[in-house]
């Protein structure tokens, strides 16, 4: 029962894209999906808005209505479950690969929950899953996150936000605009150049009249319960904090793409090899697709722009089982 032509991991947008595909092709595909339904998403901040007008985030042809210039995350997730469940996309939920093995051909995908075959395997994982660690003590106490949701709750306490890319920069506004005392602290000169063009002046007008404390050229070197050491310029300096919100970033798990064999490349970008055209990587039949095909690269490939990796894979599988049952 457990045998597919076709196994995506990951229920992303990409991953739903590839499925849509594939129902199309009229291959027999399964989405196992180790989180809820477009489960990177889900865990975004809750007043998030993306960057993308909303026809960049189809997929599948389906449109997006939104009145906003961009939408929120909440009508993304809203959007793509009415995809999922209007094309009866076959997806199973919280059910995580851990290992994937090719054994005479066939892939063996072995799960938290199951074991499944399947002629062809896409790995469209994402990258949100493995935070960047600071590797400073007491990262792991309590007070300290790496995902960010809702201002709220940080309102009247004493926040420091570390990073200096959107989500850093959102966290530090909204917080501070529900009432938080915000600290920013940054590792480089300045505040991100990619922060969206129209956000980027309000933090830095913030920042100059003084409503934002920011340490630049700084790093976060301590947490302890009550306070934080800061290494700046001019020597550690010792802030009293009850939050830590630390948007240090996310990477993917290429752990997992190095253990099903997928060649990477030698530089820091750990680029996993694939074809550009149809995005077969040296294993035949395994197939990339969505932001990790970026590597540690996660900037450059969005939903946007990778969207349209659905399309080249399934037309690749079209041609192969053309060739096979025809
Ligand atoms: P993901 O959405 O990350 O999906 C991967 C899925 O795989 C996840 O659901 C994960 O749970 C699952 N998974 C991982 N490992 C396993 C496993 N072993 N077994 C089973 N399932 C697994 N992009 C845009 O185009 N426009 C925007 O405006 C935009 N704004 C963004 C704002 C923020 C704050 C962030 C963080 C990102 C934004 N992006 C935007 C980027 C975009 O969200 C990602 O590029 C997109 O999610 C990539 O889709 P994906 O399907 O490749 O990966």
């Amino acid at each position: 029962k457990n045998n597919y032509q076709l196994v995506i991991i990951g229920g992303g947008p990409i991953g739903l894209a590839c499925a849509l595909e594939a129902k199309k092709a009229k291959l027999d595909y399964l989405i196992l999906e180790k989180g809820c339904l477009v489960n990177s998403l889900y865990h975004y901040p809750q007043n998030m808005t993306f960057f993308s007008t909303s026809d960049r985030l189809e997929i599948g042809n389906v449109p997006f209505v939104t009145n906003n210039p961009k939408p929120t995350r909440t009508e993304a997730l809203e959007y793509y479950r009415r995809v999922t469940v209007s094309s009866e996309l076959k997806i199973h939920l919280f059910e995580e690969v851990e290992s994937l093995r090719n054994e005479g051909g066939m892939f063996r995908i072995s799960t938290t929950k199951d074991e499944y075959t399947a002629k062809y395997v896409i790995i469209a994982t994402g990258f949100y899953d493995l935070p960047y660690l600071l590797n400073i003590p007491g990262e792991t106490l309590p007070k300290v996150t790496h995902y960010y949701k809702d201002p709220h709750f940080y309102a009247l306490q004493r926040v420091v936000v570390i990073g200096a890319q959107n989500s850093a920069v959102d966290a530090a506004l909204e917080t501070w605009r529900k009432g938080a005392e915000v600290t920013l602290v940054v590792r480089q000169p300045d505040v991100g150049e990619r922060v969206k063009y129209w956000v980027r002046p309000d933090i830095l007008n913030r920042i100059k009249e003084g409503s934002i404390k920011a340490f630049f050229n700084s790093s976060v070197a301590a947490v302890r319960e009550g306070e934080v050491d800061i290494q700046t310029p001019d020597g550690i300096v010792t802030i009293g904090n009850d939050w830590v919100i630390a948007m240090t970033g996310y990477q993917p798990n290429i752990e997992f793409l190095r253990k099903c064999g997928i060649r990477l490349a030698k530089d820091e970008s750990l680029r996993p090899e694939f074809q550009e055209s149809t995005h077969q990587t040296n294993i035949p039949n395994l197939y990339l697709a969505g932001v990790i095909c970026g590597g540690m690269d996660t900037h450059t490939l969005f939903i946007e722009n990778s969207r349209v990796h659905a399309k080249r894979i399934i037309s690749d599988l079209k041609k192969k089982e053309k060739t096979t049952t025809g």
